[in-house]
C-alpha cells in the first residue's frame, strides 16, 4: 500500500517575474517565464509597468498584473536614463506591495498553490526587500554580459575613490566604460550600488544570468569566486525558447525585400530601443551607407533621431543615391532578418541580445557603442572575440564607408566571417545538446530545481 507521503502531489508553483520595462530587459525575461512555464511547468505571472507593456495576448497562459510607474510615454527613449530607472524603483513599490499581497491572499480552490519565489531584473532592485519582508524567496535576473559588472563595479570605484582601474579590467580602456545615459554620475552610482555587486550583502537566493559560461568563463570565475550566492548562466535565453516579446511592430514586408538580394551582401543597421542620435550623426551614418555602395536594410526607430518623428532630417539626395539599394523600417524582426542568407553584416549598438543574436547567426558586426553596456560588448566584439570592428572615433561618413568595406568585403571580412561562424556552431552545439539532454545537467535544471524547492 502507498503511503500519504508516496501519493502526495507536489503543489502547484507560480513564479512572479518583474522585467524593467525596456525591449532589451523585457525580451530575456519573457523568454525565461516562457522556459519556466512550457519546460518547467511553472505558473506564470508578469509584474509590468503600465509604461511600455509587451502585448498580453501573446502570452495567453501567463497572468499578467500592471505596477504604477508614474512614467510618461513621452519617454520612451528617456535624455536620463537612470534618472528614470530610479523613480520606477520609487514608484512601483506601492503597486508590487500590493499585487503580490492580493496574489498571497489566494482563492480558497487555489490555497494549494504556492509561490516560488520572484524574479527581478537587477534594475528592480525595490523588488528584493519587499519579496523579503513577505517572505518569498528573490532571484536577480541579469541581461548585461559578465563583463560588464565588473566595469560598472570599477567605474563606480573610479568615482568614489579616485583610483584607476583600467589596468585591471584589460582590454577595457576608459572610453569603454559602462557609463550610461545620465548627466549625473551620483544617480549612476546609487543605482549600480543597489543592483547586486558581489560585494553588497543580498536576500536573493540567486542570480540568473543571461550569458553562456564558456564565453565569458574568466569573467565568471572571477564573479563566482566574490558572489555570495549561486550564479546560474543560462544564456543564450534567445535560442532555449522562442516567444514574441516585441513590444513594438515589427515589418514583415523587409524579409521580401531581402529576399531579391544574393547572399552575404546585406548589411543591417539597427541601434536597438533606447539608443538615440542627433540629426547631425544621422546624416553621416546615411552618407556612410550611400558612399559604401553596400546594400542596407535600416531600422529607424521613431523618435530615435532627435527632433524628429521619424526620418525627415534624412539628407535631401539620399534617397535619390541609393536608389532601390537601402530599405528603411520603422522596427525589424531581428533576429530572423539576423538568420536571412542575404544579411553578411551587422551594424549595431552593441546591445547585450543583439550582439548575442548575432553571434548565434555567424553575422560579424560594425560596433558603434552609444552607452553604457553597449561599450563593454563593443571592445570585446571587436577586440577580444574578434567578430567586429569598432567605429572608434564617432560617427563620421568617411569612417562609416571605410569600415562598412573592411566588415563586408576583402581578405579581413572573410576572416572575421569565419571566427564569427565559429561562435554560431558553438551556439549551436550548446543548445542542440541542452535540448538533447531534455535540459538536464545544465545550469536551467539547477535553476528549476532551486525554484522547486522548498
Ligand atoms: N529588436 C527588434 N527589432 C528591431 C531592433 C531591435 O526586434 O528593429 C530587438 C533585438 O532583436 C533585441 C532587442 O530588440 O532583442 C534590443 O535589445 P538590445 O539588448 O540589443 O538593445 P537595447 O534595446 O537594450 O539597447
Amino acid at each position: 500500500m502507498e503511503t500519504a507521503k508516496q501519493t502526495e502531489i507536489p503543489k502547484p508553483r507560480r513564479i512572479v517575474l518583474v522585467p524593467c520595462p525596456y525591449q532589451g530587459h523585457i525580451t530575456p525575461m519573457l523568454q525565461l517565464a516562457s522556459f519556466l512555464h512550457s519546460v518547467a511547468g511553472f505558473s506564470i505571472t508578469i509584474a509590468h509597468t503600465r509604461f511600455n507593456s509587451p502585448n498580453p495576448s501573446n502570452f495567453p497562459h501567463f497572468q499578467f498584473v500592471y505596477l504604477d510607474d508614474g512614467i510618461p510615454e513621452k519617454e520612451a527613449i528617456p535624455t536620463d536614463l537612470i534618472a528614470v530607472l530610479l523613480e520606477l524603483n520609487v514608484n512601483c513599490r506601492d503597486s508590487f506591495k500590493a499585487e503580490m499581497r492580493k496574489l498571497m491572499a489566494v482563492e480558497p480552490e487555489d490555497s494549494s498553490e504556492v509561490i516560488a519565489g520572484v524574479i527581478h531584473d537587477e534594475i528592480m532592485f525595490f523588488c528584493e526587500e519587499i519579496a523579503s519582508d513577505l517572505k518569498l524567496r528573490s532571484f536577480i535576473l541579469r541581461t548585461t554580459a559578465a563583463v560588464t559588472s565588473l566595469a560598472r563595479m570599477a567605474l563606480v570605484s573610479l568615482n568614489d575613490e579616485g583610483m584607476d582601474p583600467i589596468p585591471k579590467l584589460h582590454p577595457l580602456r576608459f572610453k569603454d566604460l559602462p557609463i550610461s545615459l545620465t548627466t549625473d554620475f551620483t544617480g549612476y552610482s546609487k543605482l549600480m550600488k543597489k543592483t547586486y555587486n558581489m560585494e553588497t550583502p543580498t536576500t536573493a537566493k540567486a542570480i540568473i544570468w543571461n550569458t553562456m559560461e564558456w564565453l565569458e568563463d574568466s569573467i565568471m570565475a572571477k564573479i563566482e569566486n566574490k558572489s555570495t550566492v549561486p550564479i546560474f548562466p543560462i544564456g543564450p535565453l534567445h535560442r532555449i525558447v522562442s516567444a514574441q516579446t516585441s513590444v513594438l511592430k515589427e515589418d514583415f514586408d523587409c524579409l521580401s525585400w531581402l529576399d531579391e538580394q544574393a547572399d552575404n551582401v546585406v548589411i543591417y543597421v539597427a541601434i536597438g530601443s533606447i539608443a538615440s542620435y542627433n540629426e547631425k550623426a544621422f546624416g553621416e551614418m546615411a552618407w556612410g551607407l550611400a558612399n559604401s555602395q553596400q546594400p542596407f536594410l535600416w531600422v529607424v526607430q521613431p523618435g530615435a533621431i532627435h527632433g524628429s518623428e521619424w526620418i525627415e532630417a534624412l539628407p535631401k539626395d539620399f534617397l535619390e543615391a541609393i536608389g532601390g539599394r537601402g530599405y528603411i523600417v520603422k522596427w525589424a524582426p531581428q533576429k530572423q532578418v539576423l538568420a536571412h542568407r542575404a544579411v553578411g553584416g551587422f551594424w549595431s549598438h552593441c546591445g547585450w541580445n543583439s550582439s548575442m543574436e548575432s553571434l548565434s547567426e555567424g553575422v560579424p558586426m560594425l560596433c558603434s557603442p552609444c552607452f553604457g553596456d553597449q561599450k563593454v560588448n563593443a571592445r570585446y566584439l571587436s577586440y577580444v572575440w574578434r567578430v567586429g570592428i569598432q567605429l572608434e572615433n564617432g560617427l563620421e561618413r568617411e569612417e562609416i564607408e571605410k569600415g562598412i568595406r573592411r566588415l563586408m568585403v576583402g581578405e579581413e571580412s572573410k576572416e572575421m566571417r569565419e571566427r564569427t561562424k565559429d561562435f554560431k556552431e558553438k551556439i549551436e552545439a550548446y543548445v542542440l545538446k541542452v535540448k538533447d539532454q531534455c535540459y538536464s545537467h545544465t545550469y536551467l535544471a539547477e535553476l528549476v530545481s532551486l525554484l522547486k524547492s522548498s
